[in-house]
């Protein structure tokens, strides 16, 4: 039997729902992948005499963040010229994202995977959900990136986006991708899978026809919808439905169906995704990005639909994607009451949705006998944290504050400030080294 640990003393905000139990001078013990008690520093002291310590300095005691929908793929575009105007949302992914991906070989889709899991793992996410392309790297590239999420010491949900925007032949590749991964890793304890889709104006109605009847029934689709105006528009000229109205026409908008943005939606459409309980993923920062708009959170909300939240490769920085989605709330309403009340949910819905996918009903808590996924944010809060008072903590405090320690399923992967798993310094050197040779492959590629 493996030694316990005990994370302490800190301030203990055991799990990111609004009635979050909050304990000063806290601390958690922590043996082998679990949880095994909560309470205050000197009682966890007295009953574990011989634990080794973890010193948390007093900072504050989170369960470990997931990110429902990230692209390690794009870690190397940063700096990237696309030698051409992208004016509009079509432009950026034919210019840059289409291109990029299509670019990436099985060195550089290793390395952007480690350099993502990298900074989830200096964010504090310990569980994140991917979604992959790279067409000319494809049969395997979910197993090459379940290599670099095993050595990095994370939990991941991978998925492979189908789409037919290079050829039928390719979506039917990306298909047989998506499950050959899922019935290798169905029940891993670490790593899922999800159906992968690109987006409904890419994807083809022989290509659902094909999704529908090979996927399995426990495997959900992971999609971006209506992302943008030209999701419906294309959807309508190409293939006579709504993006919406397509998945719901194959059979693949359920209860498991990860929906990314939702941006361009209206309320009949949001009522029916709150209806068939698939959970919507709010991306502020990418949508500012892109300049797409922003998904109505508040009609969200008061239409009954969960929702998620996530980074789609802007960031690995959960807590800052829930700042952007406070900010994004009061830039949209003009009124500086609003927010609170509209982002308090967001961490706790991306936990429950990774807690039903791992089979982990307690993941996103601290409480015993839970998922051993704990961080410690630095520095200790300069004012009183109460049960009433975590969110105004998280959005002026923690979102701006580095991580001191990463723990998931019990390894410490991020220590005192440092990684333990990768050597990133070495990481970042190859990257530099492949990186050219990637751009180059870049700029020779057609939009
Ligand atoms: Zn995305």
């Amino acid at each position: 039997m493996n030694s316990v640990t005990v994370i302490g003393p800190g301030t203990v905000v055991a799990s990111y729902d609004q009635e979050s139990t909050v304990i000063t001078n806290g601390a958690v013990a922590i043996q082998e992948d679990r949880i095994i008690d909560v309470g205050t520093f000197e009682d966890l002291g007295a009953a574990y005499p011989r634990a080794e310590l973890l010193d948390a300095h007093g900072g504050l005691i989170l369960p470990g963040l997931v990110n429902l929908h990230h692209h390690f793929y794009s870690a190397l575009a940063r700096g990237l010229d696309p030698g051409m105007p992208m004016r509009d949302f079509g432009k950026i992914l034919e210019g840059l994202w289409w291109r990029l991906d299509r670019a990436l070989d099985a060195e550089t889709v290793r390395l952007s995977a480690a350099l993502s899991l990298a900074d989830c793992t200096r964010w504090g996410c310990t569980t994140v959900f991917d979604h992959h392309a790279s067409p000319s790297c494809l049969g395997g590239s979910l197993n090459l990136i379940a290599g670099v999420v095993r050595e990095a010491g994370l939990s991941a949900v991978l998925c492979y986006e189908v789409s037919d925007r290079n050829g039928h032949d390719e979506a039917m590749a990306g298909l047989e991708e998506n499950l050959q991964f899922a019935s290798d890793h169905g029940k891993s304890p670490r790593l899922r899978s999800l159906l992968g889709l690109h987006a409904s104006f890419t994807i083809s109605d022989s290509t659902l026809e094909q999704v529908s009847k090979q996927r399995p029934a426990d495997l959900g689709i992971h999609i971006h919808l209506a992302e943008d105006q030209l999701d419906t528009r294309l959807s309508q000229e190409r293939y006579g439905q709504t993006p919406l109205d397509r998945l719901d026409h194959f059979g693949l908008l359920d209860g498991r169906a990860l929906l990314a943005h939702g941006v361009d939606l209206d309320r009949h459409d949001v009522s029916r995704i709150a209806e068939s309980g698939a959970i919507l993923i709010h991306n502020p920062e990418s949508n500012s990005n892109n300049a797409v708009g922003r998904l109505d959170l508040e009609a969200a909300l008061s239409l009954g639909c969960t929702v998620g939240l996530g980074t789609d490769g802007m960031s690995s920085r959960m807590l800052g994607s829930l700042r952007a989605a406070f900010l994004g709330v009061r830039a949209g309403t003009g009124d500086p009451t609003s927010g609170f009340d509209t982002v308090s949910g967001l961490l706790h819905a991306n936990s429950r949705r990774a807690a039903q996918i791992f089979d982990e009903p307690l993941l996103g808590r601290l409480s015993e006998g839970a998922p051993a996924d704990v961080i410690v944010v630095e520095p200790p809060a300069p004012t009183p944290v109460t049960a009433a008072n975590t969110l105004g903590h998280f959005l002026y405090g923690a979102s701006e504050s580095v991580v001191r320690h990463t723990i998931a399923r019990g390894r410490v992967l991020l220590k005192d400030f440092r990684h333990t798993t990768l050597d990133v310094p070495a990481l970042a050197d190859e990257a530099r080294s492949a990186t050219p040779a990637l751009w180059e492959r870049f700029r020779e590629l057609d939009t």
